[in-house]
């Protein structure tokens, strides 16, 4: 059994806080304050350039990618981390549009983050006018694949709702239909049970800042099946995804397997914040998260439908179709959600109406999430959210 208390005391949270956001930015990792105070003094202060070979920095978005990778059911070798997911999203849709030449329809849904279909529609933009993007609702996204599709893109689990697709039944879906797929792990990585092997899925992409925990602005990470990642050209073909860097030959020439996903210098600081942030996994099973992790949603969906009737979930019922966190609606969901960061409970807030709460049982108790409840649906029977400073917005909400 995973030892959830031992896991509590790896992260250096704030006294009296209770932290339900770590599906938007996970909190701070006590190894991974030490290893960026020293990655800063020890490696670039005193290694100076010296560090790209004898600190390894230069293999740290591969043997990173290894660690995230085990964590979404990779094989070694088949994830490398840098850039933003935003990036990593275009990479893999541009790689997979260019598998499926004689198609022209990303197909996507409108549960989807933003980032993703303003991504593909750019990309559709810069391909010509015969490429599109086309949006359903979640619900009605596996009658929507057919012979048209050349590239499935879905996030697994609703940024908003927590709803969560059903990966394998899509991906079979897809490929019977002769599409490629890309997944969207940005709230399924750290948070649910994911096997990319097992649901033979040809690209994904994710956030390593979420449930990884590894800080503001930490890398994205990109995983190709590897019956494609020698097959693939990076339509993002910078220099560190060339096959010899240091040649710095004129012409390009695509690095082996998913090295060419690469693109620029790596960000080596968040590197090592993320590489530190990853021991706290050494000793946790991910079926005793997921576990826990419902457990936690389930008791706190309980409390506050009892307790604050006002409040409407948002969230499905049944546990197979969702991720790692709960949302209610309430149109005045932006000022709740202001008093009750007031007072030590955060989440966060999604326009127009959703109050959003993370469950990661890395550091969050049953005290925890029944003391949220309970302070959520006092601000509520008060009336305390509806003071005029809660109503101002801010402009990271
Ligand atoms: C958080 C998130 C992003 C953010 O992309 P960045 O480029 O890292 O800012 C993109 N897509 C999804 C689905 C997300 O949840």
């Amino acid at each position: 059994m995973t030892d959830f208390a031992h896991t509590r005391t790896m992260f250096d949270l704030p006294e009296g806080v209770i932290y339900l956001d770590g599906n938007s930015l996970g909190p701070l990792p006590r190894a991974a304050k030490d290893r960026v105070a020293r990655a800063i003094a020890d490696e670039w202060g005193q290694m100076l350039i010296t560090g790209w070979n004898k600190a390894g920095w230069m293999d740290l978005p591969a043997r990173v990618g290894d660690r995230v990778g085990r964590l979404v059911g990779a094989q070694p070798g088949t994830v490398v981390m840098g850039d933003t997911l935003s990036i990593k999203v275009y990479q893999a849709l541009a790689s997979a549009l260019e598998l499926r030449p004689e198609r022209r329809v990303i197909l996507s849904d409108t549960g989807n983050f933003p980032s993703d279909l303003y991504m593909a529609e750019g990309l559709c933009r810069t391909l010509g006018a015969d490429y599109a993007l086309k949006t359903v609702v979640p619900e009605a996204v596996e009658d929507a694949i057919d012979d048209h599709v050349a590239v499935l893109m879905i996030t697994e689990v609703d940024y908003r709702t927590g709803r969560k697709h059903d990966m394998a039944r899509l991906i079979a879906k897809a490929h019977a239909a002769g599409a490629l797929v890309v997944w969207d792990l940005a709230h399924s990585a750290g948070a649910i049970p994911v096997d990319l092997t097992g649901a033979n899925t040809d690209f994904a992409v994710g956030c390593s800042y979420k449930y990884l925990n590894s800080g503001p602005g930490g890398p994205a990470f990109i995983y190709v099946a590897p019956r494609l990642a020698d097959k693939v050209r990076p339509a993002l073909s910078g220099w560190l995804g060339h096959e010899a860097p240091f040649a710095f030959d004129l012409d390009y020439r695509p690095g082996a397997g998913i090295e060419r996903m690469r693109v620029g210098t790596p960000p080596v600081l968040q590197l090592a914040a993320l590489d530190a942030a990853l021991d706290v996994w050494d000793g946790v099973d991910m079926a005793d998260l997921r576990a826990r992790s419902l457990e936690l949603q389930d008791m706190f969906i309980e409390r506050v439908e009892a307790a604050c009737p006002d409040l409407t979930l948002a969230t499905p019922r049944d546990h197979k179709s969702r991720g790692s966190q709960v949302s209610f609606r309430h149109a005045q969901g932006y000022a709740i959600m202001q008093a009750l960061i007031a007072e030590g409970v955060i989440g966060d807030f999604r326009a127009p109406d959703i109050l959003r709460f993370g469950f990661t049982p890395l550091y969050l108790s049953r005290e925890d999430v029944a003391q949220a409840a309970d302070i959520l649906c006092d601000i509520m029977t008060s009336g305390r959210w509806d003071r005029p400073e809660f109503h101002t917005r801010a402009k990271v909400t």
